[in-house]
């Protein structure tokens, strides 16, 4: 299919395509004030109807010519995956794809008890579940929902059960609202023995009011951690990596930090994104994607696909968090609920 090992496929800056991130629906149950705020996201908002959506069969499909131009991981993202009916049952059809390395799920965790173990038998390996506060009013507050915070926490207590290791937690900082608990949180992932990243509030999306003086810079969170148990830096594991790691000295495991706004990482990019109708984004800011569903719906055979998968690849330049750094960033682009984190 167009594309082996001796031949990586490359867009304009040299950066491999080896990362997909699939939505599987644009709805969630939660609406975090800083991806889904409901007075955009509220009852009249207008999302995607079912028959819109890829195919579980559409998906695999485009998941397989994906790996054949040298996709090794793909994460199921959203919107909140966990509402997509019968995700499982696209587990079990994305899990045995040869030379897919890694498959992945990043959730909210609120319905991980009711679907870890079902996950985890379909071939599910991993889960990046998404946790802001460990306190009910600010959890609740952030995430404008009555939902409690234990029913996260039960939730990761159900993937470690299910065997869904090793888990990643994935808190977003932000100035004012929930970095009084840096400290707490990074606490608890030690106690708990889950990783724990903690994230840089990006001005993903046109909605979600960002403000630069709500960055937590990652040099501040480090330096936080630090002081409380000492850390040290961790090699990455591979190129690409978005994490900058860290070591706790006392052996308790690593915390992440991923600094998308203080030190961009666009250099090695290698990630694709798929949104829940088929169409290919190139860069999380991007303002709009690539339609790979009507090549699927119109009879496209998979080398077609392949073609023109390798050509929006080939032509890609995207390096949206550096040019803020250097310039700040304008004008329209997709929302993360959208496309995925
Ligand atoms: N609903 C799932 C969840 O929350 O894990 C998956 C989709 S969510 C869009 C994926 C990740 O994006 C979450 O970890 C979320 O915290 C992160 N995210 C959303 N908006 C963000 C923002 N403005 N800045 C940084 N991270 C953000
Ligand atoms: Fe939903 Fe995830 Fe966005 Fe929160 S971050 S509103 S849980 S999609
Ligand atoms: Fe990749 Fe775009 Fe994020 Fe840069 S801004 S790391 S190119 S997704």
């Amino acid at each position: 299919m167009g594309n082996d090992a001796t031949t990586p496929l490359l867009d304009r800056l040299g950066r491999p395509v080896e990362d997909l991130r699939v939505s599987v629906t644009d709805r969630c149950n939660l609406r975090c004030r800083y991806c889904m705020p409901r007075e955009v996201f509220g009852p009249d908002h207008a999302f995607l109807e079912r028959d819109e959506l890829l195919t579980f069969e559409e998906l695999a499909r485009l998941a397989r010519v994906f790996v054949g131009l040298g996709v090794r991981k793909l994460r199921l993202t959203g919107g909140e995956p966990l509402l997509r009916r019968d995700l499982p049952g696209l587990v079990a059809q994305l899990a045995p794809i040869d030379g897919l390395h890694d498959l992945a799920m990043t959730t909210n965790g609120v319905l991980l008890r009711r679907f870890a173990q079902p996950l985890a038998e379909a071939g599910l390996r991993r889960v990046t579940v998404s946790l802001d506060a460990l306190d009910d009013a600010t959890f609740r507050q952030l995430a404008d929902t009555n939902a409690p915070v234990g029913t996260v926490l039960d939730g990761i207590a159900a993937a470690r059960e299910a065997g869904l290791d090793p888990i990643k937690v994935n808190c977003v900082l932000q100035r004012g609202v929930n970095d009084a608990q840096i400290e707490e949180l990074a606490g608890w992932a030690r106690d708990t023995g889950v990783t724990l990243r903690f994230i840089e509030f990006m001005d993903v999306g046109t909605t979600n009011g960002w403000l630069r003086d709500r960055v937590v810079p990652a040099a501040e969170v480090a330096e936080r951690v630090g002081a409380r148990w000492p850390i040290e830096p961790v090699e990455p594991a591979r190129p690409g990596e978005v994490a900058e790691r860290f070591r706790y000295l006392d052996g308790a495991g690593e915390v992440g930090i991923i600094a998308s706004v203080t030190r961009p990482f666009c250099g090695t990019c290698s990630r694709a994104r798929l949104s829940a109708v088929g169409e290919l984004y190139t860069c999380l800011f991007a303002a709009k994607g690539h339609d790979l569903r009507a090549l699927l719906r119109g009879g496209a055979d998979d080398a077609e696909v392949a073609a023109a998968v390798t050509a929006v690849w080939s032509a890609r330049t995207d390096r949206a968090s550096e040019l803020r750094a250097e310039a700040g960033l304008t004008g329209p682009r997709v929302e993360m609920s959208y496309i995925g984190g």
